[in-house]
Parts: C-alpha cells; sequence; structure tokens
C-alpha cells in the first residue's frame, strides 16, 4: 500500500497576490430584497421545523431549525422569512435554503448579551459559528482530538485573494481581540498567526507568535503550513487536528473577538470580488446576499457559458445560479469569462507528466486519474495515494487535457466518506 508523504513544492512557481501597503478599505454592497441562509440538513432528519414562514427575525438571531440538534444559521438581517426550501450543495451535501425578505428597519438581536460577560466554548460554538470566517469550533471539545496549537492564517489559502490579508493589515484590533478571547475559551497558550511577504513588522504585542510564509503557491495551504512552520508533516488520511493544530483565518478570530466584546453577532463578510476584466476589491456585504446582487451593483453581466467561482482560481467551486447567497466562508467571488474558463474536454491523459511534476505531494495523478475516471475509489486510495493529496489545484491547472482531476479527486473523498458513514451506521 502506497502511503506517501507530501515533501515541499517543485514546480511551477506560482505567486499569492499580495495586498498593497496600506490596504484598500471594502466597498459595501448591500442586499437589495432578501437574504438566504443554508441550514446544514442530514439526511434522515425528517421532523418538522421550528421556525414557519411569516416569522419574523431580526438581525443577529440564531435560527435552528430542529431540536437537539447543533446545526443553526444566523440570521444576517432584519424581516420575516418567506420560503423554507431543500437545496443539494456540492457533492449532493444537503442543506435548507431559508429565505427572508428584508424589512428597512433593522432591529438587533439581543440574545449573545448574556453571553459576553464570560465567555466560554460552549457559548462561541453556540452563537458564533455561523459568523464570517465559520469559526466551527467544536475540535477543541473532540475528545480524539489533543488540540495543543492554534494557527490563524492571515494569508488566504487560493490566489487572488485578499480577505484574510486586509484582516491582518487593517483589523488587526479585532484579530487580537479575538486572540485574547480564544486562549481563556481553549485554554491553549500556543497561537501563531501566519502571514506573508515583507509585512511581517508592527504587529506588535498581540499575544500570537507570527510567522511568515513563502509567496509561492500553495505555501498558505495548511498542510504546507504544518510542514514548513511546525516542521509537521501531516500523514496521509490525518488532518491537520490530528497532529494538534487548528486552523482559522483571521476573518474568524475577529468574528469570535467582534461578537464577544460588542455583544452583537457578527453578520458581515468581506470577500474578494474578481471581476470578468481582473479587476479586484473587497466587498463588505452580509452573509446571504445573493450574487446576483454584487454584479448588479458592479454592472458585471454574465454570459452563456460564463462561469461563477465561489473561491479562487486553484481551489474554488462553480456555482449556477445568481440566487446563490454568500457563505460565512465566501472568501471571494470569481467570474471568469467563457475564453478563461477552462472547460473540462474529452480530451484522454497523454501521460504527458506535467500533474506529476507539479503536485506538491508527487502523486502519480496520470496513474490515479484513471482510476478516478472508472469510479475506483478505493483502489484509488490504497495504492494510488488518494489521501496523499491536498488539494490544491496544480494538476488540474496545468492538465494539457483539461481534466478535472481535483473535481475527481474530491468525488472520490467525498464518496468513500459517505460509504465509510453507511458502513458505521450499519454496524
Ligand atoms: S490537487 Fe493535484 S497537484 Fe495538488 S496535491 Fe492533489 S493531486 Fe497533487
Ligand atoms: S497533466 Fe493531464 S494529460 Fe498530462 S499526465 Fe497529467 S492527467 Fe495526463
Amino acid at each position: 500500500m502506497l502511503k506517501k508523504m507530501f515533501f515541499g513544492l517543485s514546480n511551477p512557481r506560482i505567486e499569492y497576490d499580495l495586498l498593497p501597503v496600506p490596504s484598500p478599505e471594502p466597498e459595501k454592497v448591500a442586499a437589495s430584497k432578501t437574504v438566504t441562509l443554508f441550514h446544514k440538513k442530514n439526511s434522515n432528519q425528517n421532523l418538522p421545523y421550528l421556525i414557519k414562514t411569516g416569522q419574523k427575525v431580526k438581525t443577529g438571531q440564531k435560527i435552528s431549525l430542529f431540536a437537539d440538534d447543533a446545526a443553526y444559521v444566523i440570521s444576517s438581517a432584519t424581516g420575516s422569512i418567506s420560503s423554507i426550501s431543500p437545496h443539494t450543495g456540492d457533492y449532493g451535501q444537503m442543506y435548507i435554503a431559508i429565505k427572508i425578505d428584508i424589512d428597512n428597519n433593522e432591529e438587533l438581536d439581543d440574545q449573545f448579551q448574556n453571553q459576553i460577560e464570560s465567555p466560554n466554548l460552549e457559548s462561541a460554538s453556540d452563537y458564533l459559528s455561523f459568523t464570517p470566517g465559520n469559526p466551527l469550533l467544536s475540535a477543541f471539545s473532540d475528545p480524539e482530538r489533543n488540540i495543543n496549537t492554534i494557527i490563524i492564517r492571515g494569508i488566504d489559502s487560493d490566489l487572488l485573494i485578499g480577505t484574510n490579508q486586509y484582516f491582518v493589515a487593517s483589523r488587526l484590533h479585532e484579530v487580537k481581540t479575538g486572540i485574547e478571547i480564544l486562549k481563556k475559551i481553549s485554554g491553549i497558550d500556543r497561537i501563531i498567526l501566519v502571514t506573508a511577504g515583507e509585512s511581517i513588522q508592527g504587529f506588535g504585542h498581540i499575544g500570537a507568535e507570527v510567522k511568515r510564509v513563502d509567496t509561492a503557491y500553495p505555501s498558505a495551504l495548511p498542510q504546507m503550513i504544518m510542514k514548513n512552520v511546525l516542521g509537521k508533516v501531516v500523514p496521509a488520511g490525518k488532518t491537520t487536528a490530528d497532529l494538534g493544530a487548528f486552523f482559522l483565518t483571521a476573518e474568524a478570530v475577529a468574528s469570535i473577538g467582534k461578537g464577544f466584546s460588542s455583544g452583537h453577532i457578527p453578520v458581515n463578510k468581506i470577500l474578494t470580488f474578481i471581476t470578468k476584466d481582473g479587476n479586484r476589491r473587497l466587498v463588505e456585504t452580509a452573509i446571504g446576499t445573493p450574487i446576483g446582487d454584487l454584479l448588479t451593483n458592479y454592472g458585471v453581466s454574465v454570459n452563456k457559458e460564463d462561469r461563477i467561482i465561489l473561491g479562487g482560481p486553484m481551489m474554488g467551486s462553480a456555482v449556477y445560479s445568481l440566487d446563490h447567497p454568500v457563505l460565512p466562508d465566501t472568501d471571494a467571488i470569481l467570474v471568469l469569462d467563457r475564453s478563461e474558463a477552462a472547460y473540462a474536454s474529452e480530451y484522454p491523459c497523454t501521460n504527458c507528466g506535467e500533474c506529476v511534476r507539479a503536485c506538491p505531494a508527487r502523486i502519480q495523478i496520470h496513474m490515479l486519474v484513471r482510476f478516478l475516471e472508472a469510479g475506483h475509489y478505493e483502489e484509488a486510495a490504497d495504492n494510488y495515494d488518494l489521501y496523499s493529496c491536498i488539494e490544491c489545484g496544480l494538476c488540474s491547472f496545468v492538465c494539457e487535457s483539461k481534466i478535472p482531476i481535483l473535481q475527481y479527486i474530491k468525488l472520490a473523498k467525498y464518496e468513500l466518506e459517505r460509504a465509510n458513514t453507511a458502513e458505521e451506521a450499519n454496524v
């Protein structure tokens, strides 16, 4: 059985773009009429909902669909619920889409005010998981994991994105408050802020070590940070949390800081909006804002076969509806002209070897891809290092046959995970 560790980036060298100093302030764009919130749902949850259409909600109000379920969303607007409908996300993940018609008179929910006097992990998990940056803190309470280090990503994983760089450059006070709260609620003292470029000076006492990573892609991916900053290689099939490291984005830490210092749950997401002409701007908008509202605001037209990507060019996923909302972890929206979009082709693998040369995990991708195309996922995992993949997307980027290798890899991992879960449920 092959189980390779990955070892360093080879070729090609693609650089992260660093924000100019001082960084630009985000432009505020309001949702026009509605926001939509995606509430996670398991396939076996067929109970009646705890909410109904017509119900009024306030900005910052926690909304749960089912009793005794940890999942929830936070309303990012004041208004009334106009629809509750199923939505299927990437790789079959099921959601319930809760649409809210916005009222002009905003009211702030004050439920979280009661939690701020004595911050603790439970209240952070119960109220702040759906905030900008998506700080999912449940790993701290997982008895199988012994988290001893928190790593804050002050640089975004994918190319062209400046969202988390902005937080380090311009909202460091919020990040600093978040670090103080995190130390208190987790009991973990070792916190590392990872940044890039020369802007390493000027952090002062933020309560965290500051480490710089190289600006070559994909050095800001968690597995690369583990290796280059902590000197630990994440074995195939393991996660960074299995090795005691918990990753959060700078925005997620700022959300924790802002939530506990103000008593109001943050609902506005910062994202990098990249249009077809290559223009990049930072935008602040409510979680749940339809992507179409951003396009309309900037006069961006989307023609047939243009592509809208949530995330960056290497790792992002395409969405096919202008109603798709901004999510708590939407760090970028990229609109690609059809001439730029790499559409999957019918060409077979030519064994050119470009993907293997580009892969930081040195996976024999030209072999792996044959098993993935045939749907032989277990063989791909057992014999061709599927679980060594860090999902950087370099292979898809360099593939001359335009084979959607990363999509195949993600689908295979998802299907294997689903099969394992089903097996465990039947034991
Ligand atoms: S996405 Fe492709 S290039 Fe990147 S680690 Fe996985 S197999 Fe290698
Ligand atoms: S880059 Fe594409 S065509 Fe070349 S070996 Fe890899 S999968 Fe095959």
